[in-house]
């Protein structure tokens, strides 16, 4: 059986980006638990979809997406000054312990959005700088693997988009 519509593969990969000119891993499948997608759902980078298209169990992969592909552009206008205020707890205190550069933190905004943000600084003006860009904006992803399975979805897959498996829970 072939990676195509309405089919769950399972797939072993290593995402690689460039760093300096050298290749270094960004992302890959946790050991022994492949990534499980629904082929056409349009979970995954459509270019990544594509290039799996019509491999079977045991076929390996290699391919690059370019960022434009990707997860686009990086936009300097998503790298913003939020006043060190708003980190306040209910108790008035900042935990400067947690505003490290490098550090992910999850945001709202005032629509009640949920997102990530990364901490640049926090400068002596008092405003902790973030980047809201994608992490992997601007960045060329280079994948390899392979494929560790191909099944049919069931139809209630296929009715709810996504696969079901242990752990998978309904209400
Ligand atoms: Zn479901």
């Amino acid at each position: 059986m072939q990676a195509g519509k309405n089919k769950v593969v399972s797939v072993h990969y290593v995402l690689n980006i460039l760093h300096d000119g050298k290749k270094v891993e960004a992302d890959s499948s946790a050991e022994g638990s492949p990534l499980k997608y629904l082929h056409g759902s349009g979970m995954l980078l459509p270019q990544f979809e594509a290039h799996l298209e019509g491999l079977g169990k045991g076929d390996s992969f290699e391919f690059m997406i370019d960022y434009f592909n990707g997860y686009g552009e990086r936009d300097e206008k998503n790298v913003a000054g939020i006043p060190l205020e708003s980190f306040k707890d209910e108790q008035g205190l900042i935990d400067y312990e947690s505003l490290q550069p490098g550090k992910m933190l999850p945001m709202v905004d005032q629509e009640g959005n949920r997102f990530q943000g990364i901490i640049v600084e926090v400068t002596e003006s008092e405003n902790v700088i973030m980047d809201f860009n994608h992490p992997l904006a601007g960045q060329d992803l280079y994948f390899s693997g392979y494929v560790a399975d191909v099944r049919e979805a069931t139809p209630e897959e296929i009715d709810h988009g996504h696969v079901h498996d242990h752990g998978h829970h309904h209400q």
